[in-house]
């Protein structure tokens, strides 16, 4: 037995009504709750591993014990769960469904990221309306690459730190394209450092029929 399956039967067989880890496991389930520690303090209830940010909730109805444990090991132990509406699901559904949940709290943790950062700029920054971008960041997702090379540049100035790859770039029109070919080349490199690696792949192409024709895009 591998070193975390004979941790996992450690935990889990007191806490089951059966005797193997096998049989122990089929007891449990997904309820569905989820935790952000919100730094990477956590440690799987089940296996030991440590430095987790999210905690999920499995359960054991039988001894009503409850541990809270890493998405990967509900995956690896195949835990089974229910869905919203009170289904049962199979393993594969459940690990699906762990898994968006997880994206969702990855997702709300870079929101509120970007959120923080602009209150800091409200707070530093008397001119700068932070509720203007707070909305946006609710309502569209994305800001346009010269909201964000302004942002980005007033964070520094400001010294406030910031991960710029938190920071969503709309790239969907020709003005957003059009605002990336003008603006200044301090600007642009900020804005570069927000981008996804397919936004970059686009920009990289752009540029690269320009100098086939021999001109430059920017
Ligand atoms: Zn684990």
């Amino acid at each position: 037995m591998p070193g975390w399956a004979e941790r996992a039967a450690a935990t889990l067989l007191p806490l089951s009504r059966a005797t193997t880890l096998v049989a122990a496991l089929r007891e449990w389930f997904y309820t569905g709750r989820f935790f952000d520690l919100e730094a990477r303090d956590g440690t799987c209830e089940l296996c030991g591993q440590q430095d987790l940010r999210y905690h999920f909730e499995i359960e054991n109805p039988g001894t009503t014990s409850s541990l809270l444990v890493g998405s990967e090991c509900i995956k690896r132990f195949e835990i089974t769960g229910i869905d919203e509406q009170g289904q049962r699901l199979d393993a594969d559904a459940t690990g699906k469904l762990v898994d968006r949940h997880r994206r969702g709290l990855v997702e709300d943790a870079r929101k509120q990221r970007v959120m923080t950062a602009l209150m800091r700029l409200g707070q530093k920054a008397l001119d700068f309306d932070a509720w203007d971008f707070i909305d946006f960041v609710d309502d569209k997702g994305a800001f346009t690459p010269n909201q964000v090379a302004m942002i980005f540049w007033r964070l520094d100035s400001a010294g406030i730190a910031y991960r710029p790859t938190d920071w969503k770039v709309r790239m969907r029109r020709d003005s957003d394209l059009g605002q990336l070919r003008t603006m200044k080349p301090a600007a642009f490199k900020r804005v570069i450092a927000a981008l996804t690696a397919p936004q970059r792949q686009r920009i990289a192409e752009i540029e690269a029929r320009f100098a086939e024709l021999g001109q430059s895009w920017r």
